[in-house]
């Protein structure tokens, strides 16, 4: 106010009174003032209107009206501007009515010297100062708190909403109405492929929802990258807005667009849109707002992903203990079958060694070489068996490993085959072996294996009457593995025995009123071992014509 000259207008019917104020404020020191003079109400609210000067002074009469009427109309339209009544005489009604219009000061005409009116002026321009400092302070506040109220609604309804789809629609709605856009979308980066989907928009055109963009696409895609605001002031013509185009044209028209990102503390989860019709210089105001509306929001979205996420892991968890629990019970009772099968095999052998040793006490001698025979056998019979049973116990107890050394498949076969022959030979069978000789060495429990392979051979030649038994091996470099074959000329299988065969205790149809040996364990065994390394046991067979299992074994 110092260094610019202060200007007035005076509004006076007399051109006398202009003429004394001109003089008087020439003759204050250090201020220049420039005086401007309009003699009637009408001319005076006219330049009041126009809100060139610093300070009006205002005469109490102007002609029909009184300054005080002109006052009130002045500031009904709105001038926030000092102004100073000047009237001819001392009147204290007059005086206290001028201030209760609002005039910053009242002076009485013929008292009124330089140094008075420069006061006047000054504190009159001051106090307006002041005022309008104060309404603008008000004025912040204000919008402050309908700001942390739109913040506070926003919070309150995201804690009452339970999942992301419920969420979305609260901060979209909530974010646009503050800030007066067109409409608004949110993008949620989805964490397995790192893609931004479209999950939620205002107005919701349905078609879009589950729009899907790859990470740096688009605008989007910038706002993620870059983790900060992005204003577009000319979508249509945006480089960035590679999806603007397709989409606008079923959104509303938005010329302007303000994109923030979703952060929490740990990452960025999406990306906020808002359309503006027009071209949209945001404010300071705004833009916090928006930060703060985009802060409450991440960290709401981000909490209910968690929770989601850990419903969604409890409910998994659930279904996995459940069907480990099924499959327990299904283990128990395969258990309970096992120990009542085991008793019922043993019991056989027993009875039947029972039996010879009573008749041995009351036979005649020549008897005792058959009895003694017979009960020879049912005890090989019985640690067979046992032995068979302790096998597979502890195959499943898992006491047995496999201990894998290189080795020579078809020198082990040819072993087996060897100690089978004389028996074969005493049945009247052919028992040959054709090995592949381009055969490598394979990792495998030598031990094993030939079990896996003398109990193929030894049921092939139970099995089989008249004909042959044949092994062979065999390289399929297109599988990567071994194929162990031993193929027979016997009985066969029956189609409703095949299923079974690998079953524990299980034995064929035929053989159970045969007088063939066995105790339904042997392919239990194969194929458990198979398993272990990592191989499986294959079955072909017709009834009547013979059978073939084929052991695969991993190179
Ligand atoms: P076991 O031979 O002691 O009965 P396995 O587990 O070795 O027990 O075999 C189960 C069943 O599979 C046999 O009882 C038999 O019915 C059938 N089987 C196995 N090998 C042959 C084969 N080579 N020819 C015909 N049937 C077979």
């Amino acid at each position: 106010m110092d260094r610019h000259s202060i200007k007035i207008l005076l509004i006076d019917d007399d051109e006398d009174d202009y003429l004394i104020t001109r003089d008087l404020l020439s003759e204050i020191e250090g201020k220049r003032f420039k005086l401007e003079w309009v003699p009637t109400y009408e001319t005076g609210l006219e330049a009041i209107g126009r809100g060139e000067h610093d300070v009006y002074l205002l005469d109490y009469r102007l002609g029909r009206y009184n300054g005080l009427e002109l006052m009130r109309e002045a500031i009904a339209n709105g001038c926030q501007m000092p102004m100073i009544l000047l009237t001819g005489q001392g009147d204290r009604e007059v005086d206290m009515e001028a201030m209760r219009t609002g005039a910053a000061d009242y002076l009485v005409k013929g008292e009124i010297e330089a140094a008075l009116l420069e006061r006047s002026i000054r504190y009159a321009i001051e106090r307006s100062q002041t005022l309008e400092a104060l309404h603008q302070s008000r004025e912040r506040l204000r919008h402050r708190a309908v700001e942390l109220e739109a913040l506070a609604e926003l919070s309150s309804a995201l804690r009452t909403a339970q999942v992301v789809d419920e969420m979305l629609p609260l901060i979209l709605q909530q974010a646009i109405q503050a800030v007066g856009a067109t409409g608004g979308a949110i993008f949620l980066t989805e964490p397995e492929t790192g893609n931004l989907v479209l999950r939620d928009l205002h107005p919701l055109v349905r078609g879009l929802l589950g729009l899907r963009l790859h990470a740096g696409q688009g605008i989007t895609g910038h706002v993620t990258a870059t983790n900060e605001v992005y204003t577009s002031q000319d979508l249509e013509h945006d480089p960035l807005a590679q999806l603007w185009p397709q989409i606008a044209k079923r959104l509303p028209p938005a010329k302007s667009s303000i994109s923030l990102p979703l952060r929490t503390q740990e990452r960025t989860i999406g990306v906020m849109h808002f359309g503006f019709s027009e071209q949209h210089e945001s404010t300071t105001e705004e833009m916090r707002l928006l930060t703060s509306i985009a802060d409450i929001a991440a960290n709401a979205l981000h909490r209910a992903e968690v929770l989601e996420t850990l419903e969604q892991r409890v409910v998994e968890r659930t279904r996995e203990l459940e069907e480990a629990n099924a499959q327990l019970q299904e283990l128990d009772s395969l258990k309970s079958k096992f120990v009542t099968d085991v008793s019922h095999e043993l019991r056989t052998p027993v009875t039947n060694i029972q039996l010879y040793l009573h008749l041995l006490r009351r036979c005649d001698p020549e008897k005792y070489a058959q009895y003694l025979s017979i009960m020879e056998e049912q005890t090989g019979h019985l640690a067979v068996l046992i032995q068979d049973i302790l096998d597979l116990s502890h195959l499943d107890m898992g006491i047995i490993v496999m201990e894998a050394v290189p080795v020579d498949l078809n020198a082990l076969i040819q072993q087996i085959i060897d100690i089978q022959q004389i028996r074969a030979q005493t049945i009247g069978l052919e028992l040959h072996f054709d090995p592949d000789t381009s055969l490598p060495s394979v990792q495998a429990d030598p031990n094993q294996l030939n079990q896996v392979i003398t109990n193929l051979v030894d049921n092939a030649l139970n099995y089989t009457s008249t004909g042959w038994v044949k092994a062979s091996t065999q390289l399929d470099l297109e599988r990567n593995q071994v194929c162990i074959q031993v193929q027979d000329t016997g009985m066969g299988i029956g189609q409703k025995d095949l299923p079974h065969i690998f079953e524990r205790f299980y034995r064929g149809d035929q053989v159970g009123s045969s007088n063939i040996p066995g105790s339904g364990l042997g392919l239990a065994i194969v194929k458990e071992l198979t398993s272990l390394h990592g191989g499986k046991v294959e079955v072909e067979s017709q009834p009547g014509e013979g059978s073939t299992f084929r052991v695969w074994l991993p190179l």
